[in-house]
């Protein structure tokens, strides 16, 4: 606290135009939940009469989680990049129910990645980012009407009364109620800008005035220690919990707030690069599902990603690219980074329809569509590709046997960097 407030006068940045009305990518990390903890402690707290009896869970390491994000609940959306109705938004709940999709507490992903506890085999978990008052006054509900556990991921100054907490804002007693109820509470930085150095944000002057400025060197650091572990400090001080998870916002972070942020003790971070989570993938870039009114198939493409199952481990036959007609080609270098992908499996042979199966490096396994009349398998990329080259693996099943193509592509430089500067997920219309 004592930090805080001498940091703050100094440092505010505050900005307007980002306040409240950006996906984040949020990292988190908190102690287990009280299910998760007592799950994980009680054969190690047998009376002391008998031996200790250590039995370590046995966890399925194949399950996978996809992570969804998402921000106000309203009626009538105005900014469809950050809003949902809720009606569909319960809509969703119900379709995660209905695809036999297990909705977990964040804690309980965590312990699983430890190996501390067990989860089914496809789970989701849903998160709210930023600290709306639809959150606690519309979204809480529906999600008890579901029983489905929920993290809240916030940005101290968004909360009501902070320097960026408007009338729309959560407020710390709503929060403290939610806590109560067991709703998980993580940390979202102080004023939700981008966290790199040299970047521009906005920062309150003395006088309240803001202004747009860059920070680097130890302007930089201090400032940016109040966004990673200010925030941390004052969301564990005020409201009397741990917070080991953080959503960057934006997603925009590197390798070097990432240190602090582990420094600080978090145990994950997450970006709004969504893509199934599996007992491997990195903590420090755990990818949320930005769900945005405008884009119901990001919604779609998660449930989708994770029903899809890889099939056995048969002889795998490797198909020449160059038979497949693929586009992109082999080496061609295309200027979008939501390309089409496609592929013609006709002269492969008889293709089992369901054996098709397509992943993309940076995406994992895409709910490729396929065509059996044409031979045609595509996918349509919803997700900006970030790097400037990019392999698709599609394997399919033909007479029995596996047959497999690989195949990489390149992304010219502007198209992929305008995609890591702008990391929420945006399909061009
Ligand atoms: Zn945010």
């Amino acid at each position: 606290m004592m930090i805080r407030f001498a940091i703050i006068p100094l440092l505010l940045a505050l900005n307007f135009s980002m306040c409240k009305r950006h996906e984040s990518a949020a990292d988190s990390s908190q102690p287990a939940t009280p299910s998760a903890a007592a799950a994980a402690v009680s054969p190690a707290v047998a009376p002391a009469a008998s031996p200790p009896k250590i039995t370590k869970t046995v966890v399925d390491q194949t399950a996978q989680t996809i992570i969804f994000c998402y921000h106000r609940l309203v009626d009538k959306i105005r900014y469809p990049g950050t809003e949902i109705t809720p009606a569909a938004f319960e809509a969703e709940m119900k379709q995660l129910k209905d695809a036999g999709i297990t909705v977990i507490s964040m804690q309980d992903l965590l312990a699983w990645r430890r190996g501390d506890k067990n989860i089914p085999p496809r789970c989701a978990v849903v998160t709210f980012d930023d600290g709306w008052k639809s959150q606690y006054e519309v979204a809480w509900p529906i999600m008890k009407k579901f029983g489905y556990p929920f993290t809240m991921f916030i940005y101290t100054e968004g909360v009501r009364g902070g320097s960026l907490g408007g009338g729309e804002a959560i407020t710390w007693e709503q929060l403290a109620d939610m806590r109560d109820n067991g709703v998980d509470i993580q940390a979202h930085s102080a004023t939700h800008q981008d966290l790199r150095e040299g970047h521009n944000i906005m920062l309150a002057a003395p006088g309240g005035k803001r202004t747009r400025t860059k920070l680097t060197g130890p302007q930089y650091e201090q400032w940016v220690q109040n966004e990673v572990v200010g925030c941390k400090q004052l969301l564990e001080q005020r409201l009397g919990i741990k917070v080991n998870c953080f959503a960057v916002p934006f997603g925009s972070y590197n390798e070097h707030v990432k240190e602090i942020a582990r420094n600080a003790g978090y145990e994950a971070m997450f970006t709004v690069y969504g893509q199934p989570i599996t007992f491997t993938s990195p903590a420090d870039s755990l990818g949320r599902y930005a769900i945005e009114a405008n884009k119901p198939k990001v919604f779609v493409d998660a449930v989708k990603m994770i029903g899809t199952s890889s099939g056995g481990a048969a002889a795998v036959a490797e198909v020449g690219a160059a038979n497949l007609s693929t586009q992109p080609a082999d080496g061609e270098t295309v200027h979008t980074a939501l390309p089409l992908i496609k592929a013609n499996l006709s002269r492969v042979g008889a293709i089992e329809p369901g054996s098709v199966q397509m992943r993309v490096s940076g995406l994992g396994v895409v709910p490729v569509s396929y065509d059996p009349k044409t031979g045609t398998a595509s996918y349509q990329v919803t997700q900006k590709l970030r790097e400037t080259s990019c392999t698709v693996i599609l394997s399919a099943k033909s007479e029995g046997k596996k047959v497999e193509a690989h195949w990489t592509f390149g992304i010219d430089a502007t198209a992929a960097a305008a995609a890591k500067a702008s990391p929420s997920p945006t399909v061009k219309k």
